[in-house]
């Protein structure tokens, strides 16, 4: 067991262990957990559909994760240390109560519904406050760390860089389980090993049913590499909804906007940044939107507060309407014409009054997703890979992408620094996931494992 180390220490640690928010942000943690608050909170309470990664470092690395978190509540000040998980875990929970135990950290049990994982969402679980509009938790005293990252945090504490991650491959294939897998590893290679694809023409979601990505085939998944961001990879028949709903053009989503969008609210009233008490109601972006208005009024800017979590898409709209996509498309608009939200941002504390008896239980979620199929299959973890080459991306974290610090035909060893922090900017440090020859340097760096 390391032993604890000083706050400069452990933030210089983190910092050149190239640790990043490993929920799917990219966050570089030296720079969050060198904030201030009250309150840190563990974040095990995956909350997509499907994927069990968490679950996976509470089962085999909890002892680490709590280390590391003592280490960053001493790091911001916090003097409450919270450890949330999913009651539902209830095989898990003796053992992770006892640690809680052992550490003076209070454990926190959640029920099973979507999105409790968010950090927003959590923070108002275990402190009852509301993060403002556009606000970080720190904003509201609390630093959230995902698990996965806490784990890494602990590697950092002895000196051991990123360079793995661990995910979970699901759905239509035929070993479902959890690999670990060098950070730059073909995410081809990840399907592989969990047995390849059990449907004839194969779509796949990067991350979780809910957020994801979609990937369009075999063809498009030969590009993807894992990066330390990726926590699962989901397959899926040609043809899905959730493939259907992904591939619709923003054009086509405007037309339906504006002949289908009845007005209802319930993507407003089932919204879980609204019912958090912030100012937003998706319905008034859907109909800005489809007046083609969205970049013209006070409605349209609204779409800003949107987090991503898809439950206005996914669950509450009764058309069939795209609002999710709708908002992240308007934010993007935002962002490129530098248009500011400009509204307010306090919480609202009379619009959380429904917030209990409005949230989405997973199980009935993962039947509106049409993946309910999946959501029980045993995910055995299948080993760490030992992939030939790598690909490891030096942008797939918050700030700016890493300078490369290698050339083309060098050796480099695993855990080595090929990519640093550019002076003076928010970025993450990125190292050689396997020892071999640099190939190839561009927007990332390829690595030829030595034979
Ligand atoms: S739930 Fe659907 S139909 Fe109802 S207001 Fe929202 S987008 Fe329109
Ligand atoms: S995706 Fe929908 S439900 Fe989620 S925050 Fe955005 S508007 Fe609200």
């Amino acid at each position: 067991m390391p032993s604890p180390l000083a706050r400069d220490a452990f933030l210089k640690a983190v910092r050149d262990a190239g640790v990043v928010g490993e929920g799917g942000a990219g966050f570089p943690a030296h720079a969050k957990y060198a904030g201030t608050a009250d309150t840190v909170i563990a974040n095990a309470c995956e909350c997509e559909p499907l994927l069990h990664t968490d679950r996976h470092h509470m089962e085999h690395s909890a002892e680490q994760a709590m280390l590391a978190l003592k280490q960053v509540a001493a790091a911001c000040g916090a003097r409450r240390v919270v450890f949330a998980m999913k009651r539902k875990h209830a095989d898990l929970v003796p053992a992770i109560e006892a640690s809680c135990r052992a550490h003076g950290t209070e454990l926190a049990l959640l029920d099973d519904f979507y999105p409790a994982g968010d950090e927003q969402v959590l923070v108002r679980e275990v402190t009852g406050r509301s993060v403002p509009a556009l606000g970080i938790p720190l904003a509201a005293g609390c630093l959230v760390a995902n698990v996965g990252t806490l784990v890494s945090a602990y590697g950092a504490m002895r000196n051991v860089p990123v360079t793995h991650k661990t995910l979970t491959v699901t759905g239509e294939v035929r070993q479902p389980g959890i690999l670990r897998a060098p950070v730059g590893t073909p995410m081809a290679e990840c399907l592989a090993a969990a047995g390849g694809a059990a449907t004839p023409d194969p779509v796949f979601i990067l991350g979780g049913p809910m957020m994801g990505r979609l990937v369009d085939g075999p063809e498009a998944l030969a590009a993807e590499h894992v990066a330390k961001t990726d926590g699962g990879l989901v397959v899926l028949p040609r043809g899905h909804a959730l493939h259907r709903n992904a591939a619709q053009r923003v054009e086509h989503m405007r037309r339906r906007a504006a002949c289908a969008c009845i007005q209802c609210r319930f993507c407003s009233d089932l919204c879980p940044r609204a019912l958090l008490g912030q100012p937003f109601e998706t319905h008034r972006v859907m109909k800005a939107f489809g007046m083609g208005m969205e970049l013209a009024g006070e409605a349209g800017r609204m779409a800003m507060l949107c987090s991503g979590c898809g439950v206005c898409e996914h669950y509450a709209c009764p058309m069939g309407l795209s609002p999710r996509r709708i908002n992240l498309a308007v934010r993007k608009a935002m962002s490129g014409s530098k248009t500011p939200y400009g509204g307010p941002t306090a919480p609202d504390e009379a619009r959380t009054a429904n917030r209990d008896v409005r949230k989405v239980p997973l199980g009935r979620l993962a039947m509106r997703l049409d993946v309910h199929r999946y959501m029980d299959l045993a995910t055995p973890f299948l080993g760490t890979l030992e992939p030939s080459r790598v690909r490891i991306p030096l942008n797939r974290h918050i700030g700016a992408p890493a300078v490369p610090c290698i050339a083309p035909g060098q050796r480099v060893e695993e855990g080595a620094c090929i990519g640093d922090i550019p002076e003076g900017a928010l970025g993450a440090r990125v190292h050689a996931s396997l020892a071999g020859t640099v190939i190839a340097v561009d927007d990332g760096v390829t690595i030829r494992r030595q034979p």
